[in-house]
């Protein structure tokens, strides 16, 4: 029995996986058109999704509510609003709901739809590590704890929207491996893998994917030096085990300017860039900001 159900299951998920990228249109009354279109109804695990909303006449604001928390759209155009949400690589598969809301005078406008998350096999990597280097002493711990709040605390501020399409590749050798990778060190499993490792040869520049602001130029225990920029909108980029930094916290950097350079600091094997993207609070897999869907210019 358990088997005629995994067929019939399997073949839903090949039906959904083939439907295209949805638009739909919705005429509200005294001739407003309200269209909202995402490049993914599907995405998996870690997936970036994008958000277009064409709405006319132009209303005053237009936001969207994702997961309890509500993020401003980015004007791409009048009457044209951009918005990146990110499904966590830990996000649970089925289905969560997505909505945009429009003001305009006194009125508003809601458009309701739905995300069907697919589940990502995601690689598992078992390391064996000396007790001495996967287990830490209280002080450490606390200074761990205490520094993952901090950054934690970053991601939760929401900021108008700095950021256009495309994004650009934080290092000209753009190689990425291992997101989502399930840690098991020494048997115990670890947090997943939220970013992206670039090997590079120490030195390499390191440049801002998007605008903004940067909320954190810093050094701490596992990212050694570390920069995090806010690009608006839920929009996040971190770069990780920086050889040195050439920012400051609340610098605003344009599009491609250098934030420093690939090293080594922190808890790293060796030099590579560790580069993670958040969107909207998901953690996604930066490789897939640069697919084509999303390599267009606004
Ligand atoms: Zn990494």
């Amino acid at each position: 029995m358990g088997a005629s159900v995994l067929v019939v299951l399997f073949a839903l998920s090949l039906a959904s996986y083939a439907s295209p990228a949805s638009a739909e249109q919705v005429v509200a009354d005294g001739g407003q058109s309200f269209e909202v279109s995402v490049s993914d109804r599907h995405p998996a695990q870690g997936d970036p999704v994008l958000i277009e909303v064409r709405i006319a006449p132009p209303p005053d604001n237009v936001t969207l509510a994702w997961k309890g928390r509500v993020f401003p759209l980015k004007v791409a155009a009048p009457g044209t609003y951009l918005g990146l949400v990110g499904i966590d690589l830990m996000d649970p598969p089925g289905k969560v709901p997505l909505s945009v809301a429009a003001v305009r005078g006194g009125s508003a406008a809601r458009f309701d739809l739905e995300l069907t998350v697919r589940e990502r096999a995601f690689p598992v990597q078992e390391l064996a590590l000396p007790e001495t280097m996967a287990r830490f002493d209280d002080a450490t711990l606390e200074r761990i704890r205490g520094e993952a709040a901090r950054i934690e605390a970053l991601f939760s501020a929401v900021s108008p929207p700095a950021w256009d399409l495309p994004f650009l590749r934080p290092v000209e050798d753009f190689r990425p491996a291992g997101f989502g990778a399930r840690r098991v060190i020494n048997g115990e499993p670890r947090s997943p893998h939220a970013g992206a490792d670039i090997h590079l040869p120490a030195g390499t520049p390191v440049t801002a994917s998007a605008a903004g602001t940067v909320v954190f130029a810093g050094e701490q225990f596992f990212g050694g030096r570390s920069v995090i920029l806010d690009h608006g909108g839920g929009v996040f980029t971190v770069y990780y085990h920086l050889q040195e930094y050439a920012v400051r916290d609340g610098q605003r950097l344009e599009k491609g300017e250098r934030i420093g350079a690939v090293g080594s600091s922190g808890r790293a094997t060796g030099p590579h860039l560790h580069f993670g993207v958040r969107a909207a609070g998901g953690r996604i897999d930066p490789s897939r900001l640069f697919e084509r869907k999303f390599n267009r210019q606004e």
